[in-house]
């Protein structure tokens, strides 16, 4: 790691600290051995993937299976995994940058993820030496595929509801499993599948167990008849009196819900990362197709409603590039080259909100991208002859799987208001000292005169914007606001929108002082932090009004609104249509490493 950390900033803590700009991690600071996986990463998606998209898409053969082994020859599936192992226990950086390399077949990524992630990491962080010395060095190179069971009928979002069961033998050497999985990725080939099932039905007993897929009683379903990602498989796993040997058993009986939520988190930020590798490649698909495609006779790529979609897609990719690095950076600096899983699963957990804010922006970028793609492409785009057809259907699913984007929104200040009253953030403090700043308007954030001095402030204003909304609502509805989802989304909206914007700035101020021409970055970021602050006016509008109905307090609240979220002027037209000629001039996002 390039970027000098003066101090390691805790998680959640960007609402409430300045940071400087040399101390953020950014795509620049990449050294030779990330950028060698890259390029490995996309060597293999060019020469493997992008000529079977077909065969893949039909679930032909043993296709899946042999490019995940192939992905093993080249050591990709082992970059998780601890040498001792077989693998080569890289930083998580290595790991988002696969995820986004992948990302150019939303089918294959998601069975590349289910495998080398949620499907191994379970017994690379809670296996013990025995569990490890028999699965690790085979999930490596694919000898044995795996995938992460969680899911049932019943029991999605609210996972800890699920019904699967498992009973003790009497003489303690087997559980017998029951129970029905849902949505299970990989299911059509996996060897070895993490089941979570309650110990004698009892919920505070939920644990998870190493199933193999050998083991008599075990069955998958028919494909599931997916919309998008569809070569990846998807059935039902089912368990029939399964006798699973006790020594299956993974971590201790309980510790399912540590087990499942910790290697959700682990997966979020490659699953943000995987959807900006999406959203990259969509925008080359679009702008390409932009550049051929004549209408009026000339290419469509001409027309300033063309442009703009192309301008405000590379902005967003460039917040969203921007915090996923950032963040990428903060969990490695904190692991510190630890082999410790114990240790690594702490330093994520963390940055559990950062995560979440990867995994809704990163999915939402891509959302957005796609569907402006399919919008560049006309009719044409509404053709299965497209890529982009298919990269509007596979995006889809980034929203809802390793937690509904809803789900995630609620986590993001749930998680800092949690974390506030266990005293591990002064949250309340600085929403107390907020208040100053809403009553005096003289407290006004300044703009320090510095590169996007401007965005800087507004950026700050959002943090106010956030304090003020978070310590209203944690005061009106005390340990009853995690029923205010409504207005936990909108706060959450801010958050995103200001952690993002300020990734951006303070990747821009450190480019400039290393003397990068940083242009094309300035205008991206202009515009995502305008964005940002116009979105949180309407956000922050709507909670106060929901968070009071006292006349005077609204008053005060929504002056103190109009100062958070005052910003200079921006010509966001013209700058869309200027960051879209760098799109067009690189045929797809300008910014390159
Ligand atoms: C293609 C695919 C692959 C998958 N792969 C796997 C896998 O490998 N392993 C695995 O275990 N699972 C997997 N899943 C399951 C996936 O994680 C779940 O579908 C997801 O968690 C949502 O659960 P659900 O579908 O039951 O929706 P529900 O939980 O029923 O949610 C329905 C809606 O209600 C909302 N909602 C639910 N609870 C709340 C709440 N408390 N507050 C506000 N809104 C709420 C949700 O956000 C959503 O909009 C996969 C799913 C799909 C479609």
């Amino acid at each position: 790691m390039t970027a000098t950390a003066a101090k390691l900033q805790k998680g959640g803590a960007f609402l409430m600290e300045d940071v400087a700009p040399d101390t953020i991690f950014s795509p620049e600071d990449f050294s030779d051995e990330l950028k060698m996986i890259a390029q490995t990463t996309k060597d293999f998606c060019e020469n493997e993937i992008v000529p079977n998209i077909e065969k893949l898409e039909k679930l032909e053969g043993t296709l899946n299976e042999d490019l995940l082994r192939k992905l093993g020859d080249i050591g990709l599936l082992g970059i998780e995994i601890p040498e001792e192992y077989g693998g080569t226990d890289l930083p998580k950086t290595a790991a988002m940058l696969v995820a986004e390399g992948m990302a150019v077949l939303g089918g294959f990524s998601t069975t590349y993820g289910a495998h080398q992630s949620i499907g191994s990491l379970p017994t690379v962080y809670f296996g013990n030496a025995a569990q490890k010395e028999k699965y690790l060095p085979k999930l490596n190179t694919a000898e044995i595929i795996a995938a992460y069971a969680l899911t049932e009928p019943n029991a999605g979002s609210d996972a800890l509801g699920g019904q699967c069961k498992a009973v003790l033998s009497d003489d303690g050497t087997y559980y017998t499993l029951d129970g029905t999985k849902m949505w299970i990725t990989n299911a059509g080939f996996a060897d070895l599948f993490t089941v979570f099932a309650r110990v004698d039905g009892q919920k505070e007993k939920f644990s998870a167990f190493l199933v193999e897929r050998g083991m008599a009683g075990v069955s998958t379903g028919a494909e599931e008849k997916k919309m998008g990602i569809k070569s990846s498989s998807t059935r039902m796993l089912i368990l029939d009196k399964v006798k699973v040997p006790a020594e299956n058993l993974l971590g201790d009986v309980g510790q399912g819900a540590k087990i499942a939520f910790n290697i959700l988190n682990t997966g979020r930020f490659k699953l943000g990362a995987g959807g900006l590798g999406g959203a990259k490649n969509a925008l080359a698909i679009a702008t390409k197709y932009s550049q051929e495609r004549k209408q009026f006779g000339q290419a469509i790529s001409n027309f300033g409603m063309m442009q703009e979609k192309l301008g405000e897609m590379a902005a967003r990719i460039f917040a969203c590039e921007s915090v996923i690095y950032r963040t990428a950076g903060l969990i490695d600096e904190a692991i510190s080259d630890s082999k410790d899983g114990a240790f690594k699963l702490k330093c994520i957990e963390e940055y559990a909100v950062e995560c979440s804010i990867i995994k809704v922006l990163g999915s939402e970028v891509l959302s957005y991208v796609v569907d402006e793609g399919v919008q560049i492409h006309g009719g044409y785009g509404f053709s299965a002859e497209y890529a982009i057809e298919r990269a509007y259907r596979d995006a889809r699913i980034m929203r809802l799987y390793e937690g509904t984007n809803e789900i995630n929104r609620m986590l993001i200040p749930g998680m800092l208001l949690k974390r506030a009253m266990k005293g591990e953030l002064p949250l309340m403090q600085a929403a107390q000292g907020v208040q100053k700043k809403v009553m005096d308007p003289s407290l006004e954030e300044q703009n320090d005169g510095g590169l996007l001095g401007e965005e800087l402030r507004a950026v700050k204003n959002l943090k106010n914007l956030v304090l003020m909304l978070a310590g209203t609502a944690a005061m009106k509805f005390g340990a009853k606001v995690d029923t205010e989802q409504e207005t936990m989304a909108r706060i959450a909206d801010i958050i995103i929108g200001l952690y993002a914007s300020e990734s951006a700035i303070l990747r821009v101020r450190k480019l400039k002082e290393r003397g990068v021409d940083t242009a094309i970055m300035e205008q991206m970021t202009k515009l995502y932090t305008h964005n940002a602050v116009e979105e949180a006016a309407v956000a922050g509008r709507q909670a106060v009004c929901r968070l009071t109905e006292d006349e005077q307090e609204i008053a005060v609240y929504m002056g103190a609104l109009k100062r958070f979220t005052r910003h200079a002027t921006v010509n966001t037209i013209g700058l869309r249509r200027s960051i879209a000629q760098s799109v067009l001039e690189a045929t797809g996002y300008p910014v390159t490493m």
